[in-house]
């Protein structure tokens, strides 16, 4: 394998590691910026897909706040990002919104009931912070537009029965029951991955079903899922479809993307310990797509590798590989798991023992959602910087696994 364009201290690296690449990451958050003061609408980063707080110092000149899935993200964004924090939950305990109240700038219920469960804490947190000159906690609804292009279902907020929003018919009634006074916003998420085009559809339909409601409100928040930073995305109809918005409804809009935060801007790095032959080469890797990257299962998707190139299998009566260079590997990973398949791949020339293997864009929902399965070591988390430098945030050890056991 190439090393050339590793940086320069590439050895220093261990293994596995995610690192993140300050020059594109960077590059995202000033594209998300330039939205920002062309459109006027708010950006928010969302805790969920992108939680790695030592790249925050960055992300903070450039982003209004962030958008937290409840108590333990919005700590996390008011203790490293500061600015707005706001929070949406599917449902809130007591004790969780007692502390939120003390940090939230907006907070978004599911439900009628959620909120006027919670009404009278959050008056009485205003009032404070009316006295103390702090700005007030602006309460939001989230509704179900009843329109949503992404597949698969599981990633679907709008499909039959789902929970996540509030129907226009169950809208109405809570609207006649409980009226909107103390309510700031209507928030809906029914994106992910998506295209400006799609934006665009969906919002003839929340338009449709809460038109009489829209222009009542202080804001709007378009949710995330808007795949901004990709290559392909048309920035300009996003850019025109805001305009638009914000003129007939006279309202601030707000976007909370994750996936578009740290979209393509690093990798995780990790290495061949072992490699074993049944009908196919198979490389055994310190990497674990069940353990480091779930969503190439959950997905599913097969993960770019630096310097690599495609394989197949071939059909016939035994399992072969058939790749695009002579060299062809199914990667798996170190746990007990058969399905812990990356993926095949091929390569110029065989590799070995020992050689690295980088997987692209594994910064977002990969941190957030990796686990210790098996056992499996945790891969450290570090940043190669604008200069080439690398710098190690974080590694982690056999007392880590250790204490999320009991
Ligand atoms: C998941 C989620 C986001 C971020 O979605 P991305 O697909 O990462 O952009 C934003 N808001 C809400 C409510 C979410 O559930």
């Amino acid at each position: 394998m190439k090393t050339n364009h590793y940086p320069k201290n590439f050895e220093n690296i261990p293994s596995p590691c995610y690192v993140l690449e300050e020059e594109k990451f960077e590059k995202n958050l000033k594209l998300l910026n330039f939205i920002q003061q062309q459109s006027g609408a708010k950006i928010l980063l969302a805790l969920k897909g992108y939680a790695l707080w030592k790249s925050f110092g960055i992300a903070k000149e450039y982003l209004s706040g962030v958008t937290a899935s409840g108590i333990y993200e919005a700590k996390l964004g008011f203790e490293t990002f500061g600015k707005e924090i706001t929070t949406f939950s599917p449902a809130y305990k007591e004790r969780e919104m007692q502390e939120l109240v003390k940090i939230s700038r907006h907070i978004i219920f599911n439900s009628f009931l959620q909120w006027q469960t919670y009404k009278p804490l959050i008056d009485k947190e205003n009032l404070q912070r009316l006295t103390k000159k702090r700005p007030i906690i602006e309460v939001g609804l989230r509704v179900n537009p009843q329109y949503s292009e992404v597949t698969p279902k599981i990633y679907n907020p709008c499909v039959e029965g789902s929970r996540l929003g509030i129907t226009p018919k169950e809208f109405q009634k809570g609207f006649k029951k409980y009226g909107l006074s103390g309510i700031s916003g209507l928030h809906f998420h029914t994106h992910c991955e998506q295209n400006s085009d799609a934006l665009e559809r969906t919002l003839q339909h929340f338009i449709k079903h809460f038109k009489d409601f829209i222009s009542q409100m202080r804001w709007i928040n378009f949710g995330g899922g808007h795949h901004i930073t990709r290559k392909d995305y048309n920035v300009e109809l996003l850019l025109k479809i805001l305009k638009k918005f914000k003129k007939k409804f006279k309202t601030q809009i707000y976007l909370e993307p994750g996936e578009a935060i740290g979209w393509e801007s690093g990798f995780l790095i990790g290495s061949v310990i072992d490699i074993i032959h049944n009908g196919i080469d198979i490389a055994i890797l310190d990497i674990s797509a069940a353990a480091h990257m779930p969503d190439c299962l959950e997905m599913p998707y097969r993960p770019m590798v630096r310097n690599s190139f495609n394989a197949q299998v071939k059909k016939g009566k035994n399992l072969k590989l058939k790749g695009e260079k002579p060299y062809c590997y199914r990667f798996g990973g170190p746990t007990c798991l058969a399905g812990d398949i990356i993926g095949d791949y091929s390569f110029e020339k065989p590799l070995k023992i020992g050689d690295k293997i980088i997987f692209e864009d594994m910064i977002h929902y990969t941190i957030v959602k990796n686990n210790t399965f098996n056992g499996v070591p945790l891969p450290s988390i570090g940043i190669i910087h604008k200069n080439g430098e690398f710098e190690l945030f974080k590694t982690f050890n056999y007392e880590d696994y250790k204490h999320r056991n009991s």
